[in-house]
């Protein structure tokens, strides 16, 4: 306003107006932070072919208190714009291990839960993300082989030299990797081969489609193939239905997750779905 209103005026009302909201948004970001404002959901993924539960994929959520529940996909961008994601990503690992050394706790005798989590790549351009994870194992007590790093394509594809060392130390702790969001970023293959990943998860808007188009289909079987040939699992993302499980499971996918099974639930609904109260 200082600056006189001529400059005001080059601004449509509409822009000027967003520009506030993500300022505000920001400041908000900022709070949330320090207030501890974050909370995490977690869904199931199932093995197909029993229905069992195998591991669980950690969720963020902003529980703003004015707003509401905030959906990750409308701050992680602006977390990762201003560098918050740094602090927001590691409260997630290291929740998301607390909770799962908890629950694997509670379940001896049973096959260990996994529990996934999502970096985004302003995370791994820290040199200290393989120290930060070995922490977050150390502190909570949880086995490395029960932890998955999930990673999206495009991260993979505009990875920097120091990128695939860091994976590969973070790999050698014992955690497994993750291919998220599979057969949506512009080179699917090539990464296949210069990264140690262990498990391919197929986007949802292949399984979306699984049942009334043939390629969908005929990609998604095509996907999990390429997955078998290459010795990794493969989790298909979104399943809604019983056909397109039967389709997934028919085509031999291992693994998979969605609000058919599950929707991302919280800690409190989960002890109930793994430890259900006796009457
Ligand atoms: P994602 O990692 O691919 O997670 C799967 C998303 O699909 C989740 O959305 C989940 O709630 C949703 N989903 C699962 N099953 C179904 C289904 O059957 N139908 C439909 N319509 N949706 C389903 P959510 O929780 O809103 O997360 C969106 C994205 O935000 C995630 O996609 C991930 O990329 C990102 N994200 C979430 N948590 C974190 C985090 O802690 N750190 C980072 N860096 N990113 C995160
Ligand atoms: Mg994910
Ligand atoms: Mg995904
Ligand atoms: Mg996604």
């Amino acid at each position: 306003k200082k600056q006189g209103k001529d400059q005001v005026a080059v601004f449509e009302p509409a822009m000027r107006e967003s520009f506030q909201k993500h300022l505000e948004l920001e400041a908000d970001l900022r709070r949330a932070v320090l207030r501890h404002e974050f909370e995490l959901r977690f869904q199931p993924i199932v093995r197909l072919r029993t229905e069992e539960i195998s591991g669980l994929e950690a969720l963020v959520r902003w529980q703003h208190p004015e707003r509401g529940m905030i959906p990750p996909l409308e701050f992680i961008p602006l977390a990762e714009e201003t560098g918050l994601i740094v602090p927001i990503g590691e409260w997630v690992l290291r929740e998301a291990c607390r909770q799962a050394a908890r629950w694997n706790a509670q379940r001896d005798g049973q096959t260990p839960l996994t529990v996934s989590v999502n970096l985004s790549a302003v995370q791994l351009e820290r040199a200290d993300l393989p120290q930060l994870v070995e922490a977050a194992l150390a502190d909570s007590g949880l086995p490395a082989k029960c932890l998955i790093i999930e990673l999206t394509e495009s991260l993979l594809v505009d990875h920097r030299p120091e990128t695939l060392r860091r994976l590969e130390e973070i790999k050698a702790l014992g955690v497994r990797l993750a291919i998220d969001d599979f057969g949506t970023g512009y080179s699917s293959l090539a990464y296949l081969r210069n990264f140690p990943v262990d498990i391919i998860k197929i986007d949802k808007s292949f399984v979306d489609d699984i049942g009334d188009m043939p390629a969908a289909a005929a990609l998604t079987l095509g996907i999990i193939q390429l997955g078998q040939a290459l010795q990794l699992s493969t989790v298909a993302e979104g399943i809604e239905d019983a056909g397109q499980l039967s389709e997934l499971a028919g085509g031999n996918c291992e693994l998979g997750q969605g609000y058919y099974f599950a929707e991302p639930l919280t800690a409190a609904a989960l002890d109930n779905l793994l430890f259900p109260p006796r009457e």
